[in-house]
């Protein structure tokens, strides 16, 4: 097994990227700042570069940056011309795709082919589809009464207007991916942005940053500050000038975005955690619930906010359906995330890989059935686990574990599925294999989750919205609901005497 990366994979162009010196990204231009910070391989714990760590003056310096681009040529530009800065955008992606994946690879530890198809080719796609709505956003139109205004024809008009300037907070598990899932709206709207990603995932949007310069998106509106989470997004957070936060992370980072967010009466979305159902109905069909379902826990190492964490079947599949996941898992082939043969690769970090353990200790001693897993490799991979016979009440079927690792339940009937199923703090996505339309149309109303898939799992769509009920989050990303989001409501008055 070759679990660590093995850097002469890199190509010329990510080499020449990792080999900069890294700094914030502020106004169109790099700035160093005194403090760094070491950035390294999950498969290998060894650091292969530093970043920035800004400081308050930075964060300042990056909100006024975004605050005079509004005022700027950004604000003169015609919807169209931001649709085609857009897409000129998206298409720099795919030229540099494999660079970007190869270094979001490299600071994640996510898998090439993920990293590839979800950050760089989905995040053009997302591109493309949010061009569309520069030229689409539009108000309304009324002939208004106002009766007590004499003798005039009024007219009142909406308008959609730029939010102004977007603080985007987002994670190290889909980190250029997520920064697109942000900044793409901000761009529709006419809205600028200071993002700061994860401090262990600055480096993929450094580079798309320079990217948008390319494509002729004016200096000021993206700008990036890299640092810790409680130092620089909090600050990025309490900035007087920033009008929205949008957060994706945990669920209690989030709780802390909130509070902060509320108390200085700023709008905020925030995307959460999750902990989403699997609900397998005994007219599935096993052959192809069971691959979906293994691989709905298991894609990206477990580290989805959407991953099928929980698995409930009905009891006379039960034990098919189990044996069939344990089968799967155990065929999965660890290795290094560089290497395009790796099927599953390391945990973001040691630390993490050791939470996930505990919880793996924690349903063994609750009286789970470890039935394959639970076993650590290397720096910080860990066998694909399935955790059967797990009862609700059992610490990894409440809480998010964010990695590979399955807890099953048998099920005696619809009431009872939809009893465990909901019976969760998080309320992100719920999936539910059945060929029944009647028990499709009752599940879908009853499930308390954001999205509801029906013989499929985390399939996410751009021109869908995707956002948690309960403690998975506050609005939505992607979707029309993400673009209104970043725009502020006006109306107007109009008398003609
Ligand atoms: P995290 O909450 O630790 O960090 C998220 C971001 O917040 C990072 O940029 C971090 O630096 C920053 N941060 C940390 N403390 C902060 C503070 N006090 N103030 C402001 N910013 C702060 O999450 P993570 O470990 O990076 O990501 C994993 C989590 O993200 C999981 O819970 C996962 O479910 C969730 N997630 C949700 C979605 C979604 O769309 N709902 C998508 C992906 C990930």
């Amino acid at each position: 097994m070759n679990l660590e990366n093995d850097l002469s994979r890199l190509g010329e162009a990510a080499r020449g990227h990792l080999d900069r010196a890294h700094g914030l990204w502020i106004g169109g231009r790099i700035v160093m700042t005194p403090a760094s910070y070491a950035l390294t391989d999950p498969s290998s714990g060894r650091v292969f570069a530093r970043a920035g760590e800004a400081g308050g003056a930075d964060v300042d310096a990056a909100v006024d940056a975004a605050r005079r681009a509004l005022g700027g040529d950004w604000g003169r530009m015609r919807p169209h011309e931001r649709e085609e800065a857009m897409l000129r955008l998206a298409a720099l992606m795919e030229d540099h795709g494999e660079e970007l994946s190869q270094v979001e690879t490299l600071c994640s530890g996510r898998l090439l082919g993920n990293t590839l198809g979800v950050d760089v080719q989905y995040s053009a796609h997302v591109l493309r589809y949010m061009a569309g709505w520069a030229t689409k956003i539009g108000g309304e139109t009324r002939r208004i009464s106002a009766p007590y205004v004499p003798k005039a024809d009024l007219v009142g008009l909406t308008f959609r207007e730029p939010v102004g300037v977007v603080a985007g907070i987002v994670p190290w598990n889909v980190a250029l991916g997520i920064a697109i899932w942000k900044i793409a709206p901000v761009l529709a709207a006419g809205a600028t942005i200071v993002l700061k990603p994860a401090a262990s995932t600055p480096l993929s949007v450094l580079r798309l940053a320079r990217l948008a310069q390319e494509a002729g998106i004016p200096d000021g509106v993206i700008n990036i500050v890299t640092g810790s989470g409680p130092e620089v997004g909090r600050a990025l957070i309490r900035h007087p000038d920033v009008a929205l936060v949008t957060f994706t992370g945990s669920t209690a980072v989030g709780r802390q975005v909130a509070v902060e967010a509320a108390g200085a009466l700023k709008r905020h979305s925030l995307e959460l955690g999750g902990k989403s159902p699997v609900i397998l109905f005994e007219d599935a069909d096993p052959a192809e619930a069971i691959p979906q379902a293994a691989w709905a826990i298991f894609a990206n190492h477990g580290q989805n906010c959407c991953a099928g964490s929980r698995l409930y079947v009905h009891e006379s599949l039960y034990d098919r359906v189990i044996e069939g996941v344990v089968a799967i898992a155990e065929t999965i082939t660890l290795g290094a995330p560089l290497d395009p043969a790796s099927q599953m690769g390391p945990l973001f970090s040691r630390g993490h890989r050791d939470r996930v353990l505990s919880y793996v200790e924690a349903g063994r001693g609750e009286g789970a059935r470890v039935a394959t897993g639970g076993r650590a490799f290397g720096e910080a991979f860990i066998a694909p686990t399935v955790l059967a016979e797990a009862r609700a009440d059992m610490r990894p079927v409440r809480e998010e574990i964010f990695g590979p690792v399955l807890v099953a339940a048998p099920f005696r009937d619809e009431a009872e599925a939809l009893a465990l199923a909901n019976d969760s703090e998080f309320g992100l996505g719920a999936s539910v294999w059945t060929n029944d339309l009647a028990r499709v149309h009752r599940m879908t109303r009853a499930l308390e989750a954001g999205t509801v898939w029906i013989n499929c799992h985390n399939v996410l769509d751009v021109a869908l919205p995707f956002g948690g009920w309960k403690s998975s989050g506050v609005g939505a990303d992607l979707g029309e609901a993400a673009v209104l989001a970043c725009t502020r409501l006006k109306a107007s008055v109009q008398r003609y005497v």
